[in-house]
């Protein structure tokens, strides 16, 4: 039995979520959730100066945002109202993080662009979406790892599930890597804010839950064939039946149901809390977003922007979902030539090089991959009695994890409603299809974790057949390409 403390899970309880974890078995695998506050609420953003009080006595603030203008349900500028709320009480310095193109990227040349403003800085303020969170939480936490600026950050939108944990999705040389940072102090969603954001960013969080369905289960495959650690089942037991509700909900939340907005805000949050919790994104990151990370890293050459993150991850998410319920209904373990599973590092390396070396002149990008691969191949190598064991008890494995995932044409017929994008080639920067299937080919040779793929792959099922076969039962779902 689930804790039901657990499945009614308040994101702006910070202490009671402590306690409930304190007290689950294992405990001492789930991390402390390094924050001191989330306000969620009507009106949240008003005691902006009471944020910024409980973090430090100093007198003055960095505001920290993107170039976009963005607006509340009553139509007045946040970033300006915010500035002047900070002014009753603070002396306030508003940095603009910008690019050529318009477009903000997490690299390490922007967290630095923030760092030089720091100097005589008290406390960070970010406003904005995951983009500036993330710059935020990465700057202050690489210019001083012990003692980082106390950051408070004001989420703008309901994009992503990335606000709330203590790690940064980052793109070093072009490839998108998710590094250790650190957690905001204070995170505020007013509701009033997040309800007047374009549409399609809250659509963009409720579909980075999709994970949900899949990437639990790549961690808990990952954990029990050795190639993981740390599972624990309370992280996703904390998300799982509000995601559920939140799926029923999602006709309303197209209509924008200010109800069903909330509750977003709360499961979004706990998925991002459930990182922290596990000390790595492997609770809410697994096959689906690997997909999605390859199409971004394409993106450059593709001369394109990056689709939101959570409506792109949830299109990868259908087809995650395909492939976990072939793994569950149609994988024979019986068929599996144990000694054919292990490519050797020979073998692998021209695999993986041949993948990613297009993406730039340099090699970058492949050199940065194979370096991750590697690591796993090896380590897949050194764990095989744990393969063996896994095929022998096949059947425990299936019964473990079937109340965890969910039927692909569900998921698809929910995100339908929810009026969420379901093919990659309608995303707000639409991606063609033979990016998309490059993306599904190759996913699971750009990093060190994990996945359902990986299995797949080594046992000689994963190929450019299987990956068609995926496509054409997503196309059934008026989903896919
Ligand atoms: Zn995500």
């Amino acid at each position: 039995m689930i804790d039901e403390r657990l499945i009614r899970a308040d994101a702006t309880k910070l202490d009671e979520l402590h306690e409930i974890m304190q007290e689950q078995p294992h405990a001492e695998l789930l991390c402390d959730i390094g924050m001191k506050e989330i306000n969620i609420g009507h009106k949240a953003v008003e005691k902006i100066c009471d944020a910024v009080k409980a973090l430090t006595p100093g007198k003055k603030v960095l505001m920290v945002s993107g170039p976009v203008a963005i607006v509340d349900t009553e139509g007045r500028k946040i970033k300006e109202r915010i500035k002047a709320l900070l002014e009753q009480e603070y002396e306030v310095e508003w940095f603009v993080v910008t690019e050529p193109d318009g477009i903000v990227h997490c690299t390490p040349e922007n967290a630095a662009r923030i760092q030089e403003h720091f100097p005589g800085v008290d406390c960070v303020v970010g406003i904005g979406g995951g983009t500036i969170c993330d710059l935020c939480k990465y700057a202050t936490y690489t210019a001083n790892h012990e003692n980082p600026l106390p950051l408070v950050i004001v989420q703008t939108a309901l994009s992503v599930n990335a606000f709330s944990d203590n790690s940064s999705v980052m793109l070093f040389s072009g490839v998108k890597r998710t590094v250790h940072s650190r957690y905001p102090a204070i995170l505020i969603i007013d509701l009033d804010i997040v309800g007047a954001a374009p549409p399609e960013m809250n659509v963009s969080g409720y579909g980075d839950l999709i994970a949900t369905w899949t990437a639990p289960v790549d961690w808990y495959l990952g954990n029990v064939l050795g190639m993981g650690k740390n599972f624990h089942t309370a992280p996703s037991d904390m998300i799982r039946t509000q995601c559920e509700e939140l799926l029923e909900n999602s006709s309303k939340l197209a209509a924008g149901d200010p109800k069903v907005i909330g509750d977003l805000a709360n499961v979004l949050t706990l998925s991002g809390l459930s990182m922290g919790l596990a000390d790595e994104s492997s609770p809410a990151s697994g096959s689906e977003h690997v997909m999605s990370h390859l199409i971004d890293m394409a993106s450059k050459v593709r001369h394109t922007g990056i689709c939101y993150h959570g409506t792109q991850v949830a299109v990868s998410g259908i087809n995650s979902c395909i492939i976990w319920d072939y793994l569950l209904n149609e994988f024979d373990p019986k068929a599996v030539d144990l000694d054919k599973c292990y490519p050797t590092a020979e073998e692998m390396e021209p695999k993986v090089k041949a993948a990613f070396d297009w993406l730039d002149d340099t090699h970058a990008a492949a050199n940065e991959c194979w370096s991750d691969y590697q690591k796993k191949l090896a380590k897949w190598h050194a764990n095989k009695e744990k393969f063996k064991a896994f095929l022998d008890n096949f059947d425990e494995f299936k019964a473990t994890v079937a109340p965890w995932v969910k039927k692909p044409e569900y998921i698809a017929d929910c995100m339908h409603k929810a009026n969420a994008p379901c093919r990659y080639s309608v995303l707000n920067f639409p991606v063609d299809a033979k990016t998309a299937t490059w993306a599904m080919n190759n996913c699971h040779l750009m990093r060190n974790r994990f996945s359902v793929i990986d299995l797949l792959f080594y046992t000689g099922v994963w190929n450019e057949d299987f990956v068609q076969k995926i496509i054409d039962r997503a196309d059934s779902m008026d989903a896919g390409l």
